[in-house]
């Protein structure tokens, strides 16, 4: 009988680990994770649903440029439901740690707007 306790207690010993050796390996990001979210550029067309949509105003569409800012996103994905073109989706990127502030703003270029305001 104690043996059979040893060999239960010992047991989650002898199985692989559930986690990833982060961050020596890249994280386990599982299908349903929100990271950043993403904008095919070739799908904007500048309506700027996304970011009426934002509660957070972290997208802004100005010109031809779409910038997103990671420090006032809160990945809530009211974005990739607002635009009508399915232009945005939730990406993968969960490692969003900066050091400094400037670098949470990625700018996405968009393409001619070809007579398009
Ligand atoms: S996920 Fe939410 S908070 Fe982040 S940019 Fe989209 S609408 Fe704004």
């Amino acid at each position: 009988m104690p043996l059979d306790v040893l060999h239960r207690l010992l047991a989650p010993l002898r199985e692989p680990p559930l986690s990833s050796r982060y961050p020596d390996a890249p994280p386990l990001v599982q299908p349903a994770t929100r990271g950043l979210p993403e904008l095919d550029p070739a799908r904007c067309a500048r309506e700027r649903a996304c970011a009426d949509a934002c509660p957070t105003s972290a997208i802004t569409v100005l010109g031809d440029a779409w910038s997103i800012d990671a420090g006032r996103c809160v990945f809530c994905a009211a974005c990739a439901i607002a635009c009508p073109n399915g232009a945005i989706r939730m990406g993968a990127r969960v490692e969003l740690a900066a050091v400094d502030r400037a670098t949470l703003i990625e700018v996405v270029a968009l393409p001619d707007a070809g007579g398009r305001p």
